[in-house]
């Protein structure tokens, strides 16, 4: 039969070529697309690819070691893969309900509880989210209109700022402090107007791996009470923390949890970043707006990795060792490039290391990036990427999630230079 198969491709193939189906005698003209003629008045002008599959594809281009976007390149725990796929041979296979199975919101709310104490109830303050992306981008469509203003930290992530100009509200640009990206919290005081309807805060911190400090959620505290400001964090690295730091979440910070968004990314947590599920923790009058974006954004998300994940959240080492694992992880990259040119820039959280160059090169982070990756095999970030001016520091984002020989073999490219 195999003849048979081979046959069949190659004349699939042939009629491919020749642009034109005859099969039983109809014919089917293939048509090549041509652009659209009218004019395209852009909502995000100015924005490109994202920097991560730009890294990602120049990597595969020239087969460099890949520390650019931030996945593993491990897998993911076997018992994770069974439930799902034993979930789907049960047949939970159709819509789940929209703000996400039950069983999943009772335990996530478990979850919130063991770790920060807090009770948010699964039935009206806690939703499933296709990621955190997704969960960002409907938090802040569900509240962020005409001219209002958010205030977001850079470097800061990708997709705040995108999010907000979509949703017609204009961005406020704080800045992280050098050397250890802190923030100024004066400046935050200094920024808050009338129009103030969001602050941005991420911790720990993508791309520096800075964290925050409890008297950074005083200050948040103090400059928020008395408004209506809301808060979304964007928690996703809550358990990838090092050094005995302690991940201080809103969500335990009574007077700034009920005006919090708090968003988790199961992605992050369970080394499966390609399955883009998460969810958002909120007081019940901002999650109720938030579903009503959520339902036409998504609707619902994939039911039968759910109920997995229902189940693998019930055992508590699944999450809490992770700090360890990725301290560890961490450790062992700083140690293999003991010796190299390149300065680490202290990381207490995240699966990123971000490097200092400026012993090896004055050239911009995006251009020695690109040599690093055509002429030394390895892939990063240029930190430059997350401010929108590309602000230069000579700074690069390393993603440690790999394997030991992974890395091995990246710092001793690294080390050559
Ligand atoms: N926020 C931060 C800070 C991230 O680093 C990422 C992805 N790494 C996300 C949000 C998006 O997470 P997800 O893949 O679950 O959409
Ligand atoms: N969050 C990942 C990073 O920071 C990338 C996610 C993406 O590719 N959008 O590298």
């Amino acid at each position: 039969m195999e003849w048979l198969s081979s046959f069949y491709k190659h004349w699939i193939n042939h009629l491919c070529v020749t642009n034109c189906f005859s099969i039983f005698g109809t014919h089917k003209k293939i048509l090549n697309m041509e652009a659209f003629k009218g004019s395209i008045i852009s909502k995000l002008p100015g924005v490109g690819t994202s920097i991560f599959a730009v890294m990602s594809k120049l990597a595969v281009d020239h087969q460099a070691i890949n520390l650019s976007q931030g996945f593993p390149d491990f897998p993911v725990s076997p018992e994770l893969i069974d439930l799902i796929s034993q979930n789907m041979k049960k047949g939970h296979n159709q819509y789940a309900p929209m703000p996400g199975l039950p069983i999943l919101r009772e335990r996530i709310a478990e979850k919130i509880y063991k770790e920060y104490q807090v009770n948010y109830h699964p039935e009206t303050e806690i939703t499933v989210t296709a990621g955190a992306t997704q969960a960002i981008f409907t938090a802040i469509s569900a509240f962020v209109k005409d001219e209002d203003e958010v205030i977001i930290f850079e470097p800061a992530y990708d997709c705040y700022s995108p999010a907000i100009k979509l949703n017609r509200g204009i961005v406020k640009y704080a800045r992280l402090r050098l050397p250890d990206y802190h923030i100024d919290w004066i400046e935050v005081a200094r920024m808050i107007s009338n129009r103030t309807r969001m602050i941005i805060i991420n911790t720990p911190h993508n791309p520096t791996g800075s964290v925050l400090r409890k008297k950074d959620l005083d200050e948040l505290h103090k400059i928020t009470k008395d408004t209506d400001i809301i808060v979304l964090s964007d928690e996703v690295y809550e358990h990838l923390i090092f050094d005995k730091k302690k991940h201080y979440s809103v969500s335990a910070y009574s007077g700034l949890a009920e005006r919090s968004i708090v968003v988790a990314s199961f992605g992050k947590t369970f080394h499966a970043t390609g399955w883009k599920m998460g969810y958002v923790a909120a007081p019940a009058n901002l999650m109720k707006e938030f579903r009503k974006s959520h339902q036409f954004v998504v609707f619902a998300v994939n039911t039968p990795i759910q109920y997995a994940l229902a189940e693998f959240i019930k055992n508590e080492d699944n999450y809490n060792k992770l700090g360890a694992f990725y301290q560890k992880k961490r450790d062992y990259f700083l140690n293999l490039l003991k010796g190299s040119k390149f300065k680490p820039v202290p990381a207490y959280g995240t699966y990123f290391q971000v490097l200092d160059y400026s012993k090896i090169s004055d050239k911009k982070e995006m251009d020695f990036a690109e040599e690093l990756i055509k002429e030394h095999g390895v892939a990063s970030v240029p930190v430059s990427a997350f401010y929108h001016r590309n602000d230069n520091h000579q700074m690069l984002r390393f993603c440690f999630a790999k394997q030991e020989d992974t890395l091995e073999k990246a710092a001793e490219l690294l080390c050559k230079i």
